[in-house]
């Protein structure tokens, strides 16, 4: 199944693609949650997976045309997103960092996530302009999770999407901890949707890229994370409870501006695409 979430910015409601509609739930169940957290926390999986399973079209269903609606974040408000730094070896590499022995956590804003067609805002500050873009593979958690076992690690999961880490170097590097610089208004695009682990299959193995423009700035794929995805799910809920709808940003490789030499940013009127495959792109526009 591919998920979504709909509607205007602060008012999304959740859905299903089918074919190039999508099922709006708050019309299919109004007495749901109108969001993928409620409907997960209130265990309404195996009911909404009855309600779609082989419809590859929705007859009798109440839907809209895909093209006809703005996409948010999949999961606009999430309890936390956790984002792994150098988690690939030729992204540590690229800045003579030695690979990290355990996981290296950060935390985003929930705030900061935007839709796959939003745009991606410049601050107007020189220094705090220096602002750069991560592709990455994201994790979404479908159950809550506490110091969950390796080996149940990917029972934890909804699915995954795919997520651009917008990243203002000038206050990342300055403040000497991540939190501001990664956390700017409309810095996480994710999208276009959360494809379900079931379709998806296994999540190492699919290549990951970043155009600016017409340029490819990196091209890497998720078989070279060096801290796997059952192994982040396992290391982050030894202290952390993992919530329904949380995300787990993995980390990007080698390829983004600010360790290129000469350095690179973002500018206004550049289109950012990320291309996860077996997921699809997110495209921002930089303004
Ligand atoms: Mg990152």
């Amino acid at each position: 199944m591919r998920l979504v979430s709909f509607g205007d910015p602060g008012a999304e409601r959740p859905g299903v693609l089918i074919g190039s509609d999508i099922l709006d739930l708050r019309e299919a169940r109004p007495a749901w949650p109108s969001s993928w957290r409620g409907i997960l926390m209130e265990n309404l999986w195996p009911e909404l997976e009855s309600m779609v399973a082989g419809a590859e079209q929705a007859v009798g269903l109440p839907t809209v045309p895909l093209g006809s609606v703005r996409l948010g974040a999949p999961v606009p408000d999430p309890s936390k997103i956790v984002a792994v730094g150098l988690n690939y070896r030729d992204h540590a590499e690229e800045q003579n960092k030695q690979p990290p022995e355990v996981p290296l956590l950060f935390s985003k804003a929930p705030s900061c996530l935007v839709g796959p067609n939003d745009p991606i805002v410049l601050p107007d500050d020189a220094v705090e302009n220096q602002v750069d873009a991560e592709a990455e593979l994201c994790v979404v958690i479908a159950t809550r999770g506490k110091n969950v076992r390796r080996e149940d690690a990917m029972s934890h999961i909804l699915g995954y999407t795919a997520f651009n880490d917008v990243s203002g170097r000038g206050a990342q590097y300055g403040d000497k901890q991540w939190f501001r610089g990664k956390s700017f208004d409309t810095f996480g695009p994710c999208g276009p949707w959360i494809v379900t682990k079931d379709e998806l299959g296994d999540p190492s193995g699919l290549s990951l890229e970043s155009h600016w423009g017409e340029t490819r700035m990196q091209s890497g794929n998720t078989s070279n994370l060096i801290h796997d995805v059952p192994a982040l799910i396992a290391y982050i809920s030894k202290q952390m409870t993992l919530e329904p709808g949380d995300l787990i940003a993995t980390g990007t490789p080698s390829g983004v501006g600010v360790f290129r030499d000469p350095k690179v940013f973002l500018q206004r009127g550049m289109t950012v695409r990320i291309c996860l495959e077996k997921v699809g792109e997110l495209i921002n526009l930089v303004v």
